[in-house]
């Protein structure tokens, strides 16, 4: 008997052995492409063999792309990853050298970062931003990070600071932490109550707010985030659905040149949430494999869905609908030009308005908050 664990939800099942990991995918009815199959600290791919005694752990990645041969396409040896968008496979010292190499081709291409920039790497605690992180550090970028402590459930907003601290601590870097409960006086799960804001909505606000905030303050060249692939492509089909011609004009792998804001960029924007994940195992970077718990029914989950299905069918889907946006269909969209932006009388962050939207939704809380303790 081997025992399979699965995460998210986690349970487990036993299975008798020798059996191919593409065998005992299809009989839990699981798509290859969503998952990492790790086996001790080995990755396997489909063709690998499972034998009795083994104990393996399927780890949702939630998307991504992975090819029938096992032979590393570079140098030969065992493949450790397969990426099916490719049509290929890499051992491990191979795949890092594809992934910062895709990194370090997105930061040129699009001057992203420059000789000597400070760079505020936005960290969550999750695969990608540790990912990011650790790819900035080892190309040599002057990088702090930064966390917000959002108070999405006390046990999971406790241990992504700890992965973010014990990351920054194991590579000698700066961690700059940013507690909402400290500084506020409430966490992401009191707004939707007292706001009206939906959860993602009023979290996304917040994150952008702060990160921005710290960039300025701290005297950063540019923010580095997360987003990948499948981010950028989930946000691509709502935009597209919407038909949101001032979003599509603006969405793209570097934001806010044109703003008083700091530059951010995504330099992970062609790299799928399998790769990233793959990159994050194989480095050895413990992160937080939990989903936020407050995303249940978040709308950018379902597009990912969508598109999950027709990567399945047809891998490179994503790539091509998102890379042909941005190479050759964002151009027909313009936005409006930035409009005239003057301080927040409140923070002293850039806004159209008087009070910028971050302020007003603070204040809206606090006048919730003391109506009700009258
Ligand atoms: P998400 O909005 O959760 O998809 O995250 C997108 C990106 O925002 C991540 O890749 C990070 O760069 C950044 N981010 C998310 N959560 C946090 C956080 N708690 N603190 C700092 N940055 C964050
Ligand atoms: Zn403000």
């Amino acid at each position: 008997m081997a025992t399979i664990v699965l995460r998210n939800p986690r349970r487990e099942v036993s299975v008798d052995g020798p059996k191919r990991v593409k065998v005992v995918l299809r009989d839990l009815d699981i798509d290859a492409d969503t998952v990492l199959v790790i086996r001790g600290d080995e990755l396997l791919t489909r063709e690998d063999v499972i034998e009795d005694g083994d104990h393996i752990e399927i780890r949702p990645v939630i998307s991504g792309g992975a090819a029938t041969t096992t032979k590393c396409r570079r140098c030969k040896a065992k493949a450790v990853v397969e990426l099916r968008r490719h049509n290929t496979a890499f051992c491990k010292e191979c795949f890092l050298h594809f992934f910062r190499n895709q990194v370090s081709r997105a930061i040129e291409s699009d001057r992203m970062l420059r000789e000597g920039d400070r760079v505020l790497v936005a960290v969550s605690g999750g695969k990608d931003s540790l990912a990011l992180w650790d790819v900035l550090i080892d190309l040599g970028y002057d990088t702090t990070g930064f966390h917000i402590v959002l108070g999405t459930g006390d046990e999971y907003a406790a241990e992504s600071l700890r992965i973010c601290r014990s990351f920054a601590g194991s590579r000698g870097v700066e961690l700059v932490v940013s507690d909402l409960a400290a500084e506020f006086g409430f966490t992401i799960p009191d707004l939707p109550h007292d706001t009206g804001r939906p959860t993602c909505s009023a979290c996304g606000l917040t994150k952008r707010h702060l990160i921005s905030k710290a960039a300025r303050d701290g005297g950063f060249d540019v923010i580095a985030i997360g987003h990948n692939l499948d981010d950028e492509a989930a946000v691509l089909l709502g935009n597209t659905l919407r038909w949101d011609a001032e979003y599509l004009a603006r969405q793209g792998p570097v934001l806010g040149d044109d703003t008083g804001f700091v530059r951010k960029v995504k330099p992970l924007h062609r790299l799928s949430e399998k790769e990233t994940a793959t990159y994050a195992f194989l480095r050895r970077i413990d992160y937080l494999v939990e989903e936020c718990p407050l995303v249940a029914g978040n709308t950018q989950l379902r597009y990912k869905q969508a598109l999950d299905l027709l990567e399945q069918a047809a891998p490179g889907t994503k790539a091509s609908f998102y890379g042909g946006f941005i190479d050759r269909a964002k151009e027909r969209f313009t936005a409006e030009g930035p409009p005239a932006l003057h301080a927040c009388s409140s923070c002293g962050m850039p806004t159209p308005g008087d009070v910028c939207a971050f302020c007003r939704m603070v204040e809206m809380k606090r006048r919730k908050a003391s109506r009700e303790s009258a």
